[in-house]
C-alpha cells in the first residue's frame, strides 16, 4: 500500500471508535470552586484554602482571615471567647453621601460580616493566659477605622489596664473612614492614650501586622507595641507603595514595604508563620507575664 492510501485518522476512529486524543472528556467546574492567589496568580481549591487556613500552598502568601476565625486560631482550644462591646454600631454623623450613602454602606457590611464593625474586641485564654484581644476584620469597609473602631480598641485596652492584662491587638486596615472625617482621625490619638496609661501599668502589649495594615491604623496602635510582630508578605505602611512612587518619583527598592522588607529595617521584631502563631504567641506571653519573685 501506497503511503497516500493509508486511512486518515478520522476515518480510522470511525472503525475503531477511538475517541481523538486530542479532544479530552470535558468535565465542568462549578463557578467559585477555586480562588485566585493575589500572591503568586495561582489557582488554589476553596478546600485547600480552608485546610491550610488561608495561606496559600503554592506562594505561602497570607491571605485575610475572618475575626471569629483568628479568634478560634489563637485561644486555647476548648475555651470560650468572651466579646466586649459587641453591639456598638457607627453613626452617620456626617450624613455623608457618595455613589452610596455611609448608611447604606454600613447595612451592606454588616448583612456581608454579621459583624456590627470592622473589629471584634473581647477576653480569651491564650496557653492557660487571660489575654485581652482586639481582631481587625478587612471584609467590613477594608477594616478602616472609625470612631467604633477606636472606641471598642481603647475600651479594650483600658479593660486590659484595669484587669492588669496582656493586650495583643491584630490588625488589618486601609486606613482612617473617610466617611466620618475627622472624627475618625480623632481615634489615633483616644488609642495611643489608652496604650500608654496600659504602658504605665508595666503591662505587655502585642501587635500582630497582618496584610495589609496601612495608614492611619499603622500610624497609631499598630506600631505602638512592646512587641511588633507580623505575618509574611504583609503590606505595611502609611502610604501605598503607588503613591510614594508617583509622588517621589523614585524607584523603590525590591519588597518595599513587605514585612520582610521591614523586618531588616527594625520596624518589626518577627515574622511568624500563621501555622506557627498559636504556639509562638503563647510562648511570648508565658515570657511576657511571667512573675517576678522577690529575692
Ligand atoms: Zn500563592
Amino acid at each position: 500500500m501506497s503511503l497516500f492510501g493509508k486511512p486518515r485518522y478520522s476515518t480510522l476512529k470511525t472503525a475503531i471508535n477511538v475517541p481523538h486524543p486530542s479532544t479530552p472528556k470535558k468535565t465542568k467546574i462549578p463557578p467559585g470552586t477555586f480562588d485566585q492567589c493575589k500572591g503568586c496568580g495561582g489557582s488554589v481549591h476553596k478546600d485547600e484554602w480552608k485546610q491550610n487556613m488561608n495561606v496559600c500552598p503554592l506562594c505561602g502568601f497570607h491571605r485575610q482571615l475572618p475575626a471569629f476565625e483568628r479568634i478560634k486560631l489563637l485561644i486555647d482550644d476548648n475555651t470560650e471567647f468572651e466579646e466586649t462591646d459587641s453591639a456598638m454600631k457607627s453613626v452617620d454623623i456626617l450624613k455623608f453621601e457618595g455613589a452610596a450613602s455611609y448608611e447604606e454602606k454600613l447595612k451592606k457590611n454588616r448583612e456581608k460580616t454579621g459583624l456590627n464593625d470592622s473589629v471584634v474586641c473581647g477576653t480569651g485564654m491564650i496557653k492557660g493566659i487571660k489575654t485581652a484581644i482586639g481582631v481587625m476584620d478587612f471584609r467590613f469597609l477594608g477594616a478602616s477605622m472609625g470612631s467604633v473602631v477606636g472606641e471598642k480598641i481603647a475600651r479594650i485596652t483600658e479593660l486590659a489596664t484595669k484587669q492588669k492584662l496582656p493586650l495583643m491587638i491584630v490588625t488589618a486596615s486601609g486606613g482612617a473612614r473617610m466617611y466620618e472625617g475627622m472624627f475618625s482621625l480623632m481615634q489615633m490619638a483616644k488609642t495611643s492614650g489608652a496604650l500608654e496609661r496600659h504602658k504605665e501599668a508595666r503591662l505587655p502589649y502585642i501587635v500582630l501586622m497582618t496584610h495589609p495594615t496601612t495608614a492611619g491604623v499603622s500610624a497609631s496602635f499598630a506600631t505602638l507595641g512592646d512587641l511588633i510582630l507580623a505575618e509574611p508578605k504583609a503590606l505595611i505602611g502609611f502610604a501605598g507603595p503607588r503613591v510614594i512612587k508617583d509622588t517621589t518619583q523614585a524607584t523603590l527598592p525590591e519588597g518595599f514595604q513587605l514585612s520582610e522588607f521591614l523586618l531588616r529595617k527594625g520596624l518589626i521584631d518577627r515574622i511568624i508563620h500563621r501555622k506557627e502563631l498559636k504556639h509562638e504567641i503563647g510562648v511570648i506571653l508565658q515570657y511576657l507575664t511571667v512573675k517576678k519573685t522577690k529575692k
